[in-house]
C-alpha cells in the first residue's frame, strides 16, 4: 500500500528517437512506476525494455548530488564564480575561439536553446558542436544539400503503409524496436529489403537481405539506380516537374553496371536485378530507410543522397508508404538540429546570412551584434583545435566522449591539454565526468521539464515527475545560474521558464519549413499527443480544432505538394564517386572491424541503462567478438575462447563468438563496451564531418 500509485501524469520517454509516450505512476506526485502510454499515438501502448526501466537510472547510488572542483564538494556560488572566472580568463588571454561547448542530443530542446543562446550570444563563444555530430550530422547535410532544408519527411504511419520497405545499415529491430513494432503492423505484406553487411536481427526478418561488403552502399545504390534508368523504371514526370540534375546523375551512374556493381559489393548480378525490379516504377509504395550504417562512414552523406536519390527517380516521396527517411537516433537529436545553435543559427537558419543574424536578434530581443557571422567548428575540429593549442577551455553537457568518441585514446590524451574542462551530467562517474576539473550535477530526464522532437518531427512534451537529488539542479537552471553570474541576467530575463523559452522558440522558427508558431503551448502539445513540425499559425488552424481526427496525429509528412525547400523548390540529384575507406584491411590487419548496437536493453555509453539489473540481465556485461566460424578455424579460434583483437591504435581482449551472420574478412564488436572505440579510426566524412566508425583495420588472435 505503500507504493499505491494515487496519480499518473503524461510524458515522453528519455533515451531514443522514437520519442514513446510513458505513462508515470504516482504516489502523492513523485513518480514511482512507468509503462507505456496506451493513448500516443508514437508507440501505441508498446515499450521497449528500456522505457519500462526509465525511472531506474534516477535512482542510482551514484548520481551526483553536490558540484565537484578538481574532486573535491564545492557549493553552487563557487562553482559558478570558478566557472565565470576561468572561462573569462582563457577568453581574454587567447580570445573568444580559445573556448567551446560540446552538447548533446538528450537535454530538452529549451536547454539546447538556452546553453546554446547563452554560449554564442551572451559569453562570446564561437565554437560550440554536440554528439549529434555523431549520428546525426549526415542526415542534416544530405538533407539540406538535397531538399534544402534539414527534413526528414516522414511520419510512423509510413511503416505501416509501404509495400516495400528498404532498410540501408539501420537494424531497427533492437536499435528502434518500437518502429520495427510499426512494420509489424504493416498489413499490406510488405517486402522488406535489408542492406547490411551482417545478418543482423533485421535482415533475418527481411524477405531480401543484401549482405554487402562493408562500405560498398554507395557503389551499389549507383547501380541500383543504373538498372532502374536500363529498364525504364524512372518515374519520369515526376523528375521532370520535381527535381534538377537527373540528366547528370544518368550520365554519371552508366559506368555502374551490373558487372561492375556485382565486383565491388560481393552480390550476384540477379541479386542487383531483383533488387531493382522489386523498387521499380509501378510498385505502389516504397520507402526508404536508413541509419548509422550510412551515416558513419566515410563518404555517409554521399551514400544518404544516393538514397534519396532512389526516392526521388521512382517517385517515391510526399505519399502515404514513401520517402528518403534518415531514422534519428538520440530522443532529441531532432531538436539538436534545429535549436541547438551549433551549425545552423537558431530555427535552422544560417550564422552566414545578415538577414537570419537580424531576423533571430529581433525574435530574441538581442542585438544582432551578439550573433557571430560565422558557424562553428565541427566536433572533430574543435578537438583538433585543442590538440593544435588553439582552444584551452572546454565545457561537456550530457554526453561520454571519453567512452564514445572515435579513437578514444586520442580523445582522453587531447583533454589533457587543457587549461579549463568543465563536465555537466548526472553522474560524476562517467569516463568523461572523472577527467573534469568543475563538475556540475545535473537532473536527469523526469526531474526536470521540457520538449523533445523525435524522428517523425513530433514535438513532444516530457514533464517533471521526480526531485533531483542533493544540489543537482536541472541543465536549464544551471545555465540560468551561469548567465547571472557572468553578467547576463538582463539579457536572458525572459528566460525564467522551459515554457517561456519555447515561446522564444517559436519565434525563431517563423517562416521556416519548421515553423511551429501554431503550438500555442505546452497544454496544447500535451492534449494533442504531440505535434509534428510545421504548424504555422494560421494556414494549419484546423490542426488547433480539438475534434480533429486521430489521423492528424499520425500523418503528417512533407513534400506532399512535390515542392521542396530550395530555391526553386526542385530536390537536387548529388552525387560523388565512391572514395576507398580511410583505413583499408591489409595482411597484417586483414579484418574489417565493424561496430554497431548489441541490444535494445541498453544505451550508447550504459551510463544510464547499467543501472538497472533488469536491462543488465537482458544484456549481460560481457564483450565478444563475432566473427566467421572459417575465419575462426583458420586461426584455430574455437566458440567463447579469449582473443586478442588489434588495431593500429589499441588491442583489447575479449571473447570470440562464432557466427556465419559475419561474413568472411570481417568481425563485429557491439559500441557499449568502453574499450570498443579505442580500436576505432579518426576518419570523418568531408561534408558532414561524422565520425566513420564502421570501418577500420584489424587482426584477431587467440590470447
Ligand atoms: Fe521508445 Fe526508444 Fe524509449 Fe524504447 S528507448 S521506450 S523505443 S523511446
Amino acid at each position: 500500500l505503500r507504493l499505491q500509485p494515487n496519480g499518473t501524469a503524461k510524458s515522453i520517454c528519455g533515451f531514443c528517437s522514437t520519442g514513446c509516450g510513458l505513462k508515470l505512476h504516482l504516489k502523492d506526485g513523485i513518480a514511482i512506476n512507468a509503462t507505456p502510454d496506451p493513448d500516443y499515438p508514437v508507440n501505441l501502448g508498446t515499450a521497449c525494455p528500456k522505457g519500462w526501466e526509465a525511472l531506474t537510472p534516477l535512482d542510482a547510488p551514484d548520481r551526483a548530488t553536490t558540484p565537484l572542483f578538481n574532486g573535491q564538494p564545492v557549493d553552487w556560488p563557487n562553482a559558478m564564480q570558478i566557472f565565470c572566472k576561468r572561462m573569462k580568463a582563457v577568453m581574454a588571454q587567447h580570445g573568444p575561439e580559445s573556448t567551446a561547448f560540446i552538447s548533446t542530443g538528450q537535454i530538452m530542446c529549451e536547454e539546447m536553446a538556452f546553453l546554446g543562446s547563452l554560449a554564442k550570444f551572451g559569453m562570446g563563444m564561437i565554437h560550440g558542436d554536440g554528439n549529434t555530430r555523431q549520428c546525426m550530422a549526415t542526415a542534416v547535410t544530405a538533407y539540406k544539400e538535397s531538399f534544402g532544408f534539414d527534413a526528414p519527411p516522414f511520419t510512423y504511419a509510413d511503416f505501416e503503409e509501404s509495400d516495400v520497405l528498404v532498410f540501408i545499415g539501420a537494424n531497427p529491430c533492437i536499435a528502434h524496436p518500437i518502429m520495427w513494432q510499426r512494420v509489424l503492423r504493416n498489413k499490406r505484406q510488405p517486402e522488406i529489403i535489408v542492406v547490411d553487411p551482417r545478418t543482423t536481427e533485421t535482415a533475418m526478418a527481411a524477405t531480401q537481405h543484401y549482405a554487402i561488403k562493408p562500405k560498398s552502399d554507395l557503389t551499389l545504390l549507383y547501380g541500383i539506380a543504373h538498372l532502374l534508368i536500363r529498364d525504364g523504371a524512372v518515374d519520369t514526370p515526376f523528375v521532370t516537374d520535381h527535381t534538377t540534375g537527373f540528366e547528370e546523375f544518368a550520365a554519371f551512374i552508366q559506368t555502374y553496371t551490373p558487372e561492375h556493381v556485382a565486383a565491388e559489393t560481393g552480390l550476384s548480378m540477379e541479386q542487383l536485378q531483383h533488387f531493382a525490379d522489386t523498387i521499380r516504377k509501378g510498385t505502389p509504395r516504397v520507402s526508404f530507410w536508413w541509419t548509422m550504417g550510412v551515416n558513419q562512414s566515410h563518404q555517409a552523406t554521399r551514400a544518404a543522397q544516393a538514397i534519396i536519390n532512389l526516392a526521388l527517380m521512382t517517385g517515391n516521396i510526399g505519399k502515404p508508404g514513401t520517402g528518403a527517411n534518415s531514422i534519428t537516433g538520440q530522443c532529441n537529436a531532432m531538436g539538436s538540429r534545429l535549436f541547438s545553435n551549433t551549425t545552423n543559427l537558431m530555427g535552422g537558419h544560417d550564422f552566414k546570412n545578415a538577414e537570419h543574424r537580424g531576423k533571430i536578434a529581433a525574435a530574441m530581443g538581442f542585438p544582432v551584434e551578439t550573433i557571430p557571422d560565422q558557424p562553428s567548428l565541427a566536433y572533430d575540429q574543435i578537438l583538433e583545435g585543442i590538440e593544435s593549442g588553439k582552444i584551452k577551455a572546454l565545457w561537456i553537457i550530457a554526453t561520454n566522449p571519453s567512452h564514445s568518441w572515435i579513437n578514444q585514446n586520442r580523445f582522453n590524451a587531447l583533454l589533457g591539454k587543457l587549461d579549463f574542462f568543465v563536465v555537466q551530467d548526472m553522474y560524476a562517474t562517467t569516463e568523461t565526468a572523472q577527467r573534469a576539473h568543475l563538475f556540475l550535477p545535473a537532473a536527469a530526464w523526469g526531474e526536470k521539464e521540457g520538449t523533445f522532437i523525435n524522428s517523425e518531427r513530433r514535438i513532444g512534451l516530457s514533464r517533471q515527475v521526480r526531485r533531483a537529488p542533493g544540489q543537482a539542479l536541472s541543465d536549464f537552471r544551471i545555465f540560468r545560474l551561469i548567465a547571472q553570474t557572468w553578467g547576463l541576467g538582463d539579457m536572458f530575463a525572459e528566460w525564467i521558464s522551459p515554457e517561456a523559452v519555447f515561446q522564444v522558440m517559436k519565434r525563431c522558427t517563423q517562416g521556416q519549413p519548421c515553423d511551429i508558431t501554431g503550438i500555442q503551448d505546452y497544454t496544447m502539445l500535451e492534449s494533442r499527443g504531440g505535434v509534428q513540425w510545421p504548424l504555422k499559425q494560421q494556414s494549419d488552424a484546423g490542426a488547433h480544432n480539438p475534434d480533429t481526427p486521430p489521423a492528424f496525429q499520425t500523418e503528417r509528412r512533407l513534400f506532399a505538394d512535390g515542392l521542396f525547400f530550395t530555391p526553386d523548390q526542385r530536390a537536387r540529384f548529388i552525387f560523388d564517386p565512391p572514395e576507398t575507406p580511410a583505413e583499408p584491411t591489409d595482411a597484417e590487419y586483414p579484418f574489417v572491424l565493424l561496430t554497431g548496437r548489441g541490444s535494445s536493453a541498453q544505451w550508447h555509453t550504459e551510463s544510464r541503462t547499467s543501472k538497472s539489473k533488469v536491462l543488465r540481465i537482458l544484456a549481460p556485461n560481457e564483450l565478444f567478438i563475432e566473427m566467421h566460424p572459417e575465419d575462426a578455424t583458420s586461426l584455430q579460434i574455437r566458440d567463447n575462447d579469449f582473443v586478442i583483437v588489434t588495431s593500429r591504435r589499441a588491442s583489447l581482449k575479449t571473447r570470440a563468438r562464432l557466427t556465419p551472420g559475419v561474413r568472411r574478412g570481417q568481425a563485429f564488436l557491439p559500441m557499449h563496451d568502453a574499450r570498443v572505440n579505442q580500436l576505432t579510426h579518426w576518419a570523418m566524412d568531408p561534408h558532414s564531418r561524422q565520425p566513420s566508425y564502421k570501418h577500420c583495420a584489424i587482426r584477431v588472435t587467440l590470447a
